[in-house]
Formats: structure tokens, C-alpha cells, sequence
């Protein structure tokens, strides 16, 4: 730490703050028809291992671990390389550190520097996929920007952003959608960058939230309250359906929540409480802190 402070005292860097933008904690958009034609797929396929296992009595999902290697692209980097390097680092433990409970592995490929502003200010994503991305689907991309592409408004950016699996026979690696598959990820959202207040969304979990998507998880409130999870929710059995995110938008977050205090949907009509502590739902980092089983067999 004291090696930070001297670092930061050296390069007289301020704080890159501008309270007039509001950040949301992610950007991803809705899901694409290929990709809930797949989730409608594997839920079947859910039902069937379920059944399955209650014939032979098993209680567990057969879940195998499963890894990834990892590629940064850090696209205009306006910081020091060590102290860039320092946080990569920290960022990468975060993801395998939490991951690791799910039996969920990553390795550190490689990572790659550019000077492309305009990549880093959201512009030309496909373009830029197109002449960086590396490797195939089973190969994480994140993108380290300033301004992740699809900003929502003038005033408005997410931290991060991540595509969805798609559902497809046949894998198209000319097909936009491949160009465009990785997670980006702001510099506000790097874990540790000590020239940003970071608010509540400071402890590196965006990320986690942003690989969440990619594994083909949604949004927990995504389909609000309906009796069925098939409909509902987030589509997994064991989410509870919630109808709006938990959390506000930065930088006037809610609070954590105690579990069984919130309940978005109906208990009247058999709804359980919202969960609190959920990757997958727009919570300050230090509340997120679980998936579920149902959400680790999806992700699986
Ligand atoms: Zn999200």
C-alpha cells in the first residue's frame, strides 16, 4: 500500500470523478432470441436431469469443473503499466477467487496493451473485435475501457457490459456475433484504480456479475414476478422472481438487505422474499455474494 501511495504521490494524478455522470452496474443488453430458444433448451434439459436424479435417488448435479483462459485487452491505458498491471492482477484473483466455489476455473492467457482511444470510448466495438478478439467461444475476452459501447444515454454509463451465449447448431465465426463475444469492462469497475471514486462497486464484482452473462445467466428481476420460473425472473428454479433491480443507480445505492426483508413479487400469490446477496441482481458490491445452485448448473 505504501508503494501505491508513493506511486500516486510521484505521478500527481487527481481523481478522474464527474459527478454529473450516473453509472449503472451493467449494460447488457436483452437477451437476443437465439440465446432464451437455448435457455427454453437446457431448462428441458434441467427438468429431465432432475427427474433422473430423483429416480435414482441422486441429489447432486453432476458438475465438472470447468475452465477458461482469460485475455485482456487494455485499449488506451491513461494509467502507469505496473499500477495497470497491479490491478489486472487483483482483478483476475477476484474472478478465480470467487469462482473457485463453483468449481469454475480461469487462467491468465495473456493480456495486450493498444492505443486506440476511440476503441476505449465505446466506439467501433465490432471493428475492434474483429482485429483484437482472441481465441474461440471457450475463451474470455474482457475489454478494459474507459466508456463501455453501449452507453445509455449522455449522462448515463454502465460499468460493465456482456454478451450472451447464442443458441446455434452450427458455430458462424464470421457471424457479427462472434466478433462481438467478450465482457468489457469500465476502468470506474477495474478493482482498485485509485483515481476514480468507485462508490459501492468497488470491490471488483462487476466483473463477476459480467461473466455471470456471458455463462448465460440474466438479470434476476429480467422477466419480473410470474409463477412460473420458466417465465419469470431470471428463468432458474431456485431464483426467487423479483420485478425491479434491488439496488439503485450509482451513486445512491441501496443498502444490503437483510434475507427475507424484501419482497418485490406477491406472497399473497406463493412468491418467496427476493434474494439479497445475489451476483446477478444490481447490488453494491459488498452485498453481492452468491449464486445458486440452480444459477451454477445454468452457468455449468
Ligand atoms: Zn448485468
Amino acid at each position: 500500500m505504501l508503494f501505491l501511495h508513493l506511486l500516486l504521490a510521484i505521478l500527481a494524478i487527481t481523481p478522474l470523478t464527474d459527478a454529473r455522470i450516473r453509472r449503472w452496474k451493467c449494460g447488457s443488453t436483452s437477451p437476443t432470441k437465439g440465446f432464451l430458444d437455448g435457455t427454453h433448451y437446457i431448462i428441458a434439459m434441467e427438468k429431465s436431469d432432475a427427474a433422473s436424479r430423483l429416480h435414482t435417488r441422486e441429489e447432486e448435479p453432476y458438475l465438472p469443473r470447468i475452465s477458461f483462459p482469460v485475455v485482456f485487452h487494455i485499449l488506451d491505458n491513461p494509467y502507469d503499466i505496473i499500477l495497470t498491471e497491479m490491478m489486472l492482477a487483483e482483478q483476475f484473483d477476484i474472478l478465480k477467487t470467487t469462482f473457485a466455489a463453483y468449481n469454475i476455473d480461469f487462467y491468465l492467457q495473456s493480456h495486450y496493451y493498444y492505443e486506440q482511444s476511440d476503441w476505449a470510448a465505446g466506439q467501433d466495438y465490432l471493428e475492434m473485435g474483429r482485429q483484437i478478439r482472441v481465441g474461440g467461444y471457450d475463451t474470455l475476452n474482457i475489454y478494459i475501457l474507459e466508456i463501455a459501447s453501449n452507453k445509455k444515454g449522455p449522462d448515463e454509463e454502465a460499468l460493465g457490459i456482456s454478451s450472451f451465449p447464442e443458441w446455434s447448431e452450427h458455430i458462424d465465426f464470421q457471424a457479427d456475433e462472434f466478433w462481438e463475444d467478450g465482457v468489457q469492462l469500465t476502468l470506474n469497475a477495474l478493482v482498485g484504480n485509485p483515481f476514480i471514486d468507485q462508490g459501492p462497486e468497488d470491490e471488483g464484482k462487476t466483473l463477476v456479475h459480467e461473466f455471470g452473462h456471458w455463462l448465460g445467466l440474466m438479470h434476476t428481476f429480467h422477466h419480473g414476478c410470474h409463477p412460473d420460473f420458466e417465465h419469470g425472473g431470471d428463468m432458474v428454479l431456485d431464483t426467487p422472481p423479483q420485478y425491479k433491480k434491488l439496488g439503485s443507480r450509482w451513486p445512491n445505492p441501496d443498502t444490503c438487505h437483510p434475507p427475507g426483508t424484501v419482497q418485490q413479487c406477491s406472497a399473497d400469490l406463493g412468491f418467496p422474499p427476493n434474494l439479497v446477496d445475489n451476483y446477478m441482481d444490481y447490488i453494491p458490491d459488498a452485498c453481492a455474494l452468491s449464486f445458486t445452485k440452480g444459477q451454477t448448473v445454468r452457468m455449468k
